[in-house]
């Protein structure tokens, strides 16, 4: 239902994604492994379609039949898809309870909004906060988290879930995967952790803006330990 077709995206410097192709089903959960640098996060702004991205890339993206590849990020989102950022953003002014029930045409009750909150680690007290820096990073992503899982996108890419937060467990993690999967949702979920792409369905490894290998999670985090110590598209020594 998500199709890449021959994706390329190279800056003047380097090739950072080299003529990926893979297709995502409906409703099945992925994760996307591989070290810091090799691409990860630069086709997950291509699937969205970012600025400085979108059409600065060679291939196409097709959603459900449709060549979506000329369709602006706002036009993809109508579409149903949507990503967690690994920086998570932040909303001068805009409460909590807001912010969850933006773009959301359902009715979203309290006891709903408490439900997510605590799906991902946090209690109502959280409601009336402002999503602005009076918020730790942390607790930003795991909002963000919560209002995705609301939203109950076609597509949604999570970039390093887990990244900047503390005391994230596995088995949270686990259960927006879950939540995600129940709503029929395909989730991507972008991670450099093999005990994170072991709670997905299938699992693609990422080296060197390619596909090296792809498989149920157990198979390619094996390869990912055997093969993927020098993988990485960054020039200098990782710190
Ligand atoms: P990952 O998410 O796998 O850690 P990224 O996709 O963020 O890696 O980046 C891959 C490589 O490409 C990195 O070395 C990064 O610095 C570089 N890179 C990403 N986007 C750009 C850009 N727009 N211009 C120049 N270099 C970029
Ligand atoms: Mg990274
Ligand atoms: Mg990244």
């Amino acid at each position: 239902m998500l199709e890449l077709k021959n994706i390329s995206f190279c800056t003047s410097e380097k090739n950072i994604l080299n003529d990926l192709n893979y297709t995502f089903e409906r409703g099945k959960t992925y994760s996307v492994l591989g070290n810091n640098g090799v691409g990860k996060s630069t086709l997950a702004k291509i699937i969205m379609g970012l600025n400085g991205y979108y059409k600065n890339h060679k291939g196409e993206i097709i959603l459900n039949n449709e060549d979506i590849t000329d369709l602006k990020i706002d036009e993809r989102a109508r579409k149903g898809i949507t990503m967690a950022w690994q920086e998570p953003a932040r909303f001068k002014g805009m409460s909590v309870i807001d912010y969850l029930k933006l773009g959301n045409k359902n009715q979203l009750t309290m006891n709903d909004m408490i439900k997510y909150l605590n799906l991902v680690g946090l209690n109502e007290k959280y409601l009336n906060r402002n999503v602005d820096k009076t918020l730790s990073g942390g607790e930003r992503k795991r909002i963000e988290l919560a209002s995705i899982v609301i939203l109950k996108p076609e597509i949604v890419i999570l970039d390093e879930p887990d990244s900047g937060i503390d005391m994230m467990s596995n088995s949270m993690i686990d259960s927006i995967l879950k939540e995600l999967k129940n709503n029929n949702s395909t989730v991507i979920t972008i991670t450099h952790r093999e005990e994170i792409s072991l709670l997905s369905d299938k699992a693609i490894l990422l080296c060197n803006g390619m596909i090296r290998n792809e498989g149920t999670p157990e198979y390619i985090g094996n390869i990912y330990k055997k093969l993927c110590d020098f993988c990485t598209n960054i020039n200098e020594p990782a710190e």
